[in-house]
């Protein structure tokens, strides 16, 4: 057995992010338990890691109390597009507070470092752009986002309480926008939205007029700024954004999409959903200076990656011919 080999729960490791971790953590030797509810996570993202030998799945609720014993804790379990977690809000919460309870019980009792998958949504609709960690944020507590955006903030507050309180090794990354293979094709979030809807020849339903802005970061480049952030000392608890600094209106997305693929579709305008965010971009000084991170994957590489994944999803199951 390796002696730098660690072991690591990763819940909501069934999901996109969660998956792409998992793949990650055991290139990089180490154990890793996954835990999962399979709300919005699917046993085929993790398929092919269920023959490695220092991997394990477990179905499991995270807010029920889980007693396991590992070292280190990577706490992404909640949906995270609009259409998932408004779809039973209260779970939402629980979730992201009850689930972030004990996670945090759990840490505080085998000693472990714990990271919370938190996110830009802390900040709402925000006044300040680019959006820095010092920003307190605009987040509307009554609207349908809330659920989501207050319990993340709860989940942020429980973090720095237990790491006051009880001196949990905690850090927290607040991701924005990110992409790439494995996000569920109908969970509704606009990248995978639109790339499905484009190898479709469907219609690409633009919300409002489309020119809300939004920064997308690119799986691989996400999951190096995950494992730089854990690896740090005590010292460094976060909260530190972690995103992609390129902000593109919406609009251009989709018209970026629909080049990349060729498709004939026509752009169609939808209304714009309740306490939408009108613009959104990471200020990323913080990761560049203390986890020597930022970006590597641009738009355009990862959207060609990112609809090779959906081209080859969708003609699998027969709803688009193989090219
Ligand atoms: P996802 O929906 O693909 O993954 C979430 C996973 O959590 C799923 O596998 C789901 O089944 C699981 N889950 C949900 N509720 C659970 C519960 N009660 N118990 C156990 N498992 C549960 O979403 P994702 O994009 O992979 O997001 C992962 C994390 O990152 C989330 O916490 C999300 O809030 C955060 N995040 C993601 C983004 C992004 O752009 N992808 C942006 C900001 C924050
Ligand atoms: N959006 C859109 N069409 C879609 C899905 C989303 O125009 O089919 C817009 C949405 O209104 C928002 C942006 O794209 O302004 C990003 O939406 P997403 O749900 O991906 O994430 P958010 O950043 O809003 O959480």
């Amino acid at each position: 057995m390796s002696l730098t080999r660690k072991r690591i729960l990763v819940t909501g490791g069934a999901g996109f992010l969660g998956s792409h971790l998992c793949e990650r953590l055991l290139r990089d030797g180490h154990d890793v338990l996954c835990v999962d509810n399979y709300f919005t996570g699917r046993k085929d993202n993790i398929l092919h890691l269920m023959e490695h030998p220092h991997f394990e799945v477990m179905r499991h609720d995270v807010t029920w109390p889980l007693y396991v014993e590992v070292d280190e804790i990577f706490n992404l379990a909640c949906p995270a597009s609009p259409v998932h977690y408004q779809f039973d809000p209260v779970q939402t919460t629980k979730t992201s507070v009850i689930g972030a309870i004990n996670m945090l019980g759990l840490a505080k009792r085998v000693g472990a470092k714990i990271m919370q998958a938190s996110t830009s949504e802390v900040y709402g609709d925000p006044t300040v752009h680019p959006q820095t960690e010092e920003y307190r944020g605009n987040v509307n507590p009554l609207g349908p986002r809330a659920c989501y955006d207050e319990g993340k903030r709860c989940a942020e507050t429980l973090f720095f309480d237990y790491y006051r309180q009880h001196k949990t090794a905690i850090k927290v990354a607040r991701i924005f926008n990110t992409y790439g293979p494995r996000m569920h094709p109908n969970d509704g979030r606009v990248v995978s939205n639109f790339i499905v809807q484009a190898l479709r020849g469907e219609d690409i339903t633009l919300y409002g007029d489309g020119m809300q802005t939004r920064a997308f970061c690119y799986v691989d480049d996400l999951i190096e700024g995950f494992i730089r952030l854990m690896a740090t000392g005590p010292e460094v608890t976060g909260p530190i954004n972690i995103g992609n600094p390129h902000e593109i209106p919406v609009r251009e997305l989709a018209e970026r999409v629909i080049a990349l693929t060729g498709a004939r579709s026509k752009i169609v305008h939808r209304p714009l959903p309740q306490d939408d965010p009108l613009q959104r971009c990471p200020d990323i000084s913080m990761a560049r200076s203390v986890l020597g991170w930022e970006p590597k994957v641009d738009l355009e590489t990862g959207l060609t990656r990112a609809t090779a994944y959906f081209r080859q999803l969708l003609a699998d199951s027969g709803q688009i011919a193989d090219r």
